[in-house]
C-alpha cells in the first residue's frame, strides 16, 4: 500500500469533519470506528504518516483509545465536549410591558462583546428578532453569512424557510422571536466550539427568561444541546414536549439541514405540529 502523504491526511481529515458535521446535524453523536487489519497499521510508513492526538476524548465516551485509526477520526474534527456549566438561575418573571426594554438591557451587557474567540472574526453581533412577549420563540446555533452582514438572524436561505415554516403555522415572523445559542458567526459556519457557545449562552437564557414563551423550539442538535446541557441524538428529542425553564421545548431540524435535505420537510412539520397543538394554533387557512 502506498504511504499517506501530509497533503493526503489534509484531505482525509478535512473529508471526515464534513462527515461528522454532517452525521452529528441527523443526530448520531457517536461514531465507532470500522475494524481495521492491524498488520496494515503496523506498518511504519503509514503510522509515521498519521498525526496521533493524544486527546482524551475517547475516555469521554468510555473507551480508552486503543489504536491508531480512532485518534484519526477524532482529531479535531469534534471537540471533546467539556461539561456543561450549569445554566443561571431563573429570575422572576416580568410583566409583558418591561420584556423590550429588559431585551435592550441585555443587548447592552452584551455590548461590543470579546468574550470570546468569535468577536476576532465577525462583522456584527447578531443578538435577537422578534416578538419581546412572543408565545413561540425559536433558538438557532449561530449566524450565517448573510445574518453576520445583516446584524438579523434567520435571514439567508434558512432563513426563508423557517420564514415559511412559521407562515405554515398561521403566525407571521414579527410575531415569533428568534435567537442563536452563539450571536457572532462561527468561521466557515463551523459548528460553535463547546467553550464559544457555554460563553454566549447565558445571554440566550437571559433572553429566554425575558421573552417567557409558552413554546421554545430548538432547531438542530446544537442549539438542543446547549439549551439543556444534554447530548442525546435527534431521535431522542423529537416527538416529545420536554419541560425547560418554564416553557415547553420542542426539537425540529435546523433549516439549514431541512435544504440540504428536503424530504426531513415533513418530519419537521410534524415537530411544527406538536408546537401548534401545545399554543392551540391552526395550520394557516384552517379555522
Ligand atoms: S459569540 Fe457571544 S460571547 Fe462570543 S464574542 Fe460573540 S457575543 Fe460575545
Amino acid at each position: 500500500m502506498a504511504p499517506l502523504t501530509d497533503m493526503y491526511c489534509e484531505e482525509l481529515k478535512r473529508a471526515l469533519y464534513g462527515r461528522l458535521r454532517f452525521l452529528r446535524e441527523l443526530g448520531i453523536s457517536e461514531i465507532y470506528r470500522r475494524e481495521v487489519d492491524p498488520i496494515q497499521w503496523a506498518q511504519p510508513n503509514i503510522a509515521a504518516n498519521v498525526t496521533v492526538n493524544a486527546s482524551p476524548s475517547l475516555e469521554q465516551f468510555g473507551r480508552a483509545p486503543d489504536h491508531p485509526s480512532q485518534h484519526l477520526f477524532e482529531e479535531n474534527a469534534i471537540a471533546p465536549r467539556k461539561p456543561f456549566p450549569a445554566p443561571p438561575a431563573q429570575p422572576e418573571a416580568l410583566p409583558p410591558e418591561q420584556h423590550f426594554a429588559a431585551l435592550k438591557l441585555i443587548q447592552e451587557e452584551i455590548g461590543d462583546c470579546t468574550r470570546c474567540g468569535l468577536s476576532q472574526t465577525r462583522n456584527k453581533i447578531v443578538f435577537g428578532d422578534g416578538d419581546s412577549n412572543a408565545k413561540l420563540m425559536f433558538v438557532g446555533e449561530g449566524p450565517g453569512a448573510d445574518e453576520d452582514a445583516s446584524g438579523l438572524p434567520f435571514v439567508g436561505r434558512g432563513g426563508q424557510l423557517l420564514n415559511n415554516m412559521i407562515n405554515a403555522m398561521g403566525l407571521k415572523r414579527e410575531q415569533v422571536y428568534i435567537a442563536n445559542v452563539v450571536k457572532c458567526r462561527p468561521p466557515g459556519n463551523r459548528t460553535p466550539e463547546p467553550d464559544e457557545a457555554n460563553t454566549c449562552s447565558p445571554f440566550l437564557f437571559k433572553q429566554i427568561d425575558v421573552v417567557r414563551p409558552q413554546v421554545l423550539v430548538a432547531l438542530g442538535q446544537t442549539a438542543v444541546t446547549y439549551l439543556t446541557g444534554e447530548k442525546r441524538p435527534m431521535s431522542g428529542w423529537r416527538g416529545s414536549v420536554h419541560p425547560l425553564r418554564g416553557t415547553k421545548l420542542i426539537v425540529t431540524y435546523h433549516p439549514a439541514y431541512l435544504l440540504r435535505d428536503p424530504t426531513q420537510k415533513r418530519a419537521a412539520w410534524q415537530d411544527l405540529q406538536l408546537a401548534m397543538r401545545e399554543l392551540g394554533l391552526k395550520p394557516a387557512g384552517k379555522e
